[in-house]
């Protein structure tokens, strides 16, 4: 397979176990907002790559992707050194299923999201295109420890000031971070407080139903299975090759 190669632009360093980086962009690269990408190095005369979710939206010059730290991971060992100036390898093409062509029509779109998960859904709000197509936009995003909260002043202060899409986030974007593992504003798992009730209340808007809400899922496994049944327990379907539905997912991550 050809790859394209890419320059490094800028790297940000969250914590020992994520961080984000840019790339130099081709102009006839294109992707859907929500789409990945297999991006790696050259390891030993061979490519080594990965498939990464794409933080940046379609419209930006550079690409931007947001990335765990695996001790002994084959790639992210070496990616997380990367610096300004190194070069990385891109795959032409992307694809993914957490696009809003495969959604049905409804009045809110939920971006359920834990670790680096959240990558796809900050390509996705920041799509003027999403917010024609909802009234609300819910972001979730899921971690242990709240220095896990990749992008959330970025969400909070950053976006809602953007000259041109700033309003309609403060108008239509609704950003509900948790945390697991120490005290927080909103603790406890996702799954939990929509079982609950909880968020819905928190966030001033009425419980989920099968008419009006559509969920896109990137995360864990653990996620992906819990949400996947809540929601099928409340009559919602999953999209199928070439068929919408109430939900899409996509595992952030295979566990081995
Ligand atoms: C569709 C898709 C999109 C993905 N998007 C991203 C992304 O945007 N950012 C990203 O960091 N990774 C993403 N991944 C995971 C990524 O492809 C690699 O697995 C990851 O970069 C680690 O690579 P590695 O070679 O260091 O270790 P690997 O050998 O690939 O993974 C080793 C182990 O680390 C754990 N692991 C891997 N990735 C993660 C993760 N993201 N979070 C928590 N634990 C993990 C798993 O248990 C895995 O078995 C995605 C995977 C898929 C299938």
């Amino acid at each position: 397979m050809a790859y394209l190669t890419e320059t490094v632009t800028y790297v940000k360093h969250w914590n020992e176990r994520l961080f984000s980086f840019r790339t130099t962009r081709k102009p006839t690269f294109r992707f859907k907002n929500g789409h990945f990408v297999m991006i790696g190095m050259e390891v030993e005369g061979k490519p080594l790559m990965r498939a990464y979710s794409i933080a940046s939206a379609n419209y930006e010059e550079e690409l931007e992707f947001l990335s765990i730290k695996v001790p002994n991971g084959p790639l992210t060992s070496r990616l997380q050194h990367i610096k300004v100036g190194d070069e990385l390898l891109l795959s032409e093409k992307s694809t993914g299923t957490l696009v809003t062509d495969y959604t049905l029509p409804g009045k809110n779109l939920w971006l359920i999201s834990t670790g680096t998960g959240l990558a796809p859904f900050m390509s996705i709000i920041k799509d003027p295109e999403v917010y024609d197509q909802f009234d609300r936009v819910i972001l979730t995003h899921g971690v242990r420890y709240a220095a896990c909260l990749a992008y959330h002043n970025y969400i909070t202060k950053e976006l809602p000031n953007n000259e041109y899409i700033g309003d309609i986030i403060k108008e239509k974007l609704h950003y509900y971070p948790t945390v697991t593992r120490e005290p927080y504003k909103n603790k406890g798992r996702i799954t939990d407080l929509i079982q609950s009730g909880q968020l819905c209340n928190d966030l001033n808007i009425p419980d989920i139903k099968v008419e009006d809400d559509r969920f896109m899922l990137c995360g864990s496994e653990a996620l992906i299975k819990d949400m996947t049944k809540i929601l099928d327990d409340k009559g919602f379907h999953a999209a199928r090759k070439r068929t919408q539905g109430h939900y899409v997912l996509e595992n952030a991550f295979v566990g081995k």
